[in-house]
């Protein structure tokens, strides 16, 4: 970041924090996935976050996950979110951790807390701890057991652990306030009973912390200076507060909450994302149409490109929902400088140039980039019969129509000017094929002749073009904020992938990287389904901002 950029107000508090000698000028900052689902895009905001204001900060940033809840979380999700972190671009180098990494300090802590009287075990129902805990109205009711000797405590806590009891039959509590306005503070549960194993300590544990309790004291083992977190732990923060004071009085790290990223159209939310998956309504956590890091990576989604938004929509407290078009455009600044140029038609209509020589073939040149001239020209195959795009094609066309229709004229990019002479139908009275005849003297280049016509078009030649599957992504949801929805189900787009069957030009069977369809948007090669031999293609963008106009008709259907 410049110098002139105005900074966030985290980065302001950091800066004033570094400035004042805290924490002796360091910087370290962790990002805390649970692995109970892929990353989205809302991750992506905390990711570039916390590690982007370590390494402004010449600090450090760890990846730790956050894995308290044995059951729900799994390896295959540990390592998708540490491939979703690496592809956005940041490196946690040897700070990698597991809040489970942890457990025998945290154990260890809970003792503490037992001996200084802090904590006891609490042998009341589930049910009946939420009844004693009272409401935002009325202050909650100690628990019969709250006053439990130190030793009875000591004695209970370590058979829990030993397996002695069942789940749900006792639950280690801080001792704090049952009065206290803040719900968090009425004797919150540290350690709960759960019978299973982890997929990091195994068998080993009867019992797991919570959240609350393992996250402030993790950042704690970890040196962690400032703890940057979403708006929904603000009232959690008197807590992490708390068993700080009572455990680490010597490191203080600041929680510091700013809002959550929500996108137009999209979920952020891995439990309902979950949904999705689990209920086939896509592919998988990486189904292109998912705002997830891996669906994104698979649509070509460049990184650099989500970064960039990351930064354009800024970091405050404020509430926000995002539209598509921002990140979209962040998307279509990359690409338009850095995506090649390539020729595809994507419903294609056959043209035959009836006044080119049958068997022949010719080679056109094109460029690769119309403002990259370093990135060279590439050879296009050119004969007799062509595909263009069947849009480019009106039968009744209106006056200012500038592309073909019956005795009109239009230019093929990088190549002749073609007249339509015949509209060929089939039986049904669809326009199956144009003949049409080629203008010798005006091959692109060529300055034989400089005569011109209002629209050109792109084309392939036939008989090279690849057949190619095709994916047209379109918003998952009709609504949007499908995040706000009782039922998302009843919310999807039945138009959200359209396949269709193009035809490209051939030098794109072995593509890897985005490139730019012309006059038709950008595309990768699907990293799962693509071949030489079966081309597969993902729409990444259109053009043009396609939402603006989605979201006006929102507005006026509203
Ligand atoms: P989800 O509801 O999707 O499960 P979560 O907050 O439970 O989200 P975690 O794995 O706990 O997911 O999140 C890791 C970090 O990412 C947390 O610090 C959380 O605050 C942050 N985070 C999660 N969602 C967003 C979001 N939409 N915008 C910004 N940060 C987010
Ligand atoms: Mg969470």
């Amino acid at each position: 970041m410049s110098q002139e950029e105005p900074k966030d107000f985290i980065r302001q508090i950091i800066s004033d924090d570094i400035a004042s000698g805290k924490h002796d000028g360091q910087v370290v900052t962790r990002f805390p996935p649970e692995p109970n689902g892929f990353l989205h895009v809302g991750h992506a905001k905390s990711i570039c976050l916390n590690f982007g204001v370590a390494e402004e900060n010449s600090g450090k940033t760890y990846l730790r996950f956050d894995d308290t809840n044995p059951g729900k979380e799994s390896e295959e999700y540990v390592a998708a979110i540490k491939e979703d972190v690496r592809w956005l671009g940041f490196d946690w180098e040897d700070r990698l951790t597991h809040a489970s990494d942890y457990f025998d300090q945290l154990f260890e802590s809970a003792i503490r807390l037992i001996e200084m009287g802090k904590a006891y075990v609490d042998s009341l129902s589930a049910d009946e701890i939420r009844d004693y805990r009272g409401t935002l109205t009325e202050p909650g009711k100690e628990s019969p057991h709250r006053s439990r000797a130190i030793a009875e405590n000591l004695d209970l806590f370590e058979r829990m652990q030993a397996g002695e009891f069942d789940d749900g039959e006792h639950v280690l509590r801080a001792k704090i306030d049952m009065a206290s306005p803040n719900m968090n503070m009425r004797d919150p549960t540290l350690y709960r009973i759960r019978k299973i194993p982890h997929q990091n300590t195994g068998g080993k544990w009867n019992i797991y912390p919570m959240y609350d309790f393992a996250h402030g004291l993790s950042d704690a083992f970890e040196g962690i200076t400032h703890s940057l977190c979403t708006l929904e732990f603000e009232d959690h923060r008197p807590l992490y507060d708390w068993f700080l004071d009572q455990l680490v009085p010597d490191h203080r790290p600041r929680q510091i909450e700013f809002s959550r990223l929500n996108l137009a159209y999209a979920l952020t939310s891995k439990r309902k994302l979950n949904a999705l998956v689990e209920g086939g309504v896509v592919t998988g956590w990486d189904d292109p149409r998912l705002a997830t890091l891996a669906g994104m990576r698979r649509r070509g989604y460049p990184p650099a490109a989500l970064r960039d938004f990351i930064g354009r929509i800024g970091v405050t407290k404020k509430e926000n929902l995002i539209e598509m078009g921002v990140l979209e455009n962040s998307i279509r600044e990359n690409l338009g400088d850095a995506a090649e140029r390539r020729m595809a038609v994507i419903h294609p209509l056959k043209v035959v140039l009836t006044n080119y020589p049958e068997g022949e073939t010719d080679q056109m040149t094109a460029q690769n980039h119309p403002a990259r001239p370093e990135l060279g020209t590439r050879e296009l195959p050119f004969g007799r019969e062509l595909f263009i795009e069947r849009d480019d094609f009106m039968e009744d066309a209106p006056r200012k129509f500038f592309r073909l229709k019956p005795g009109g004229e239009v230019r093929l990019r990088f190549a002749y000017i073609i007249r339509c002479d015949d509209v060929i139908k089939n039986d049904a009275g669809e326009v199956i094929e144009l003949h049409c005849s080629y203008d010798p003297d005006t091959r692109s280049g060529s300055g034989s002749s400089d005569r011109k016509v209002k629209g050109t078009i792109h084309w392939v030649s036939a008989e090279h073009a690849l057949e190619a599957e095709v994916r047209l992504y379109d918003r998952l949801f009709t609504v949007p904020d499908p995040g706000s929805e009782e039922d998302i189900m009843e919310h999807l787009n039945p138009d959200s992938l359209e396949i269709a069957e193009a035809r490209l030009e051939p030098s794109l069977a072995g593509e890897t990287e985005a490139v730019q369809f012309e006059r038709v948007g950008y595309f990768c090669p699907d990293a799962k389904d693509h071949s030489a031999g079966k081309p597969v293609f993902n729409r990444i963008v259109t053009l043009r901002d396609s939402w603006a106009k989605i979201e006006k008709q929102a507005l006026s259907d509203s």
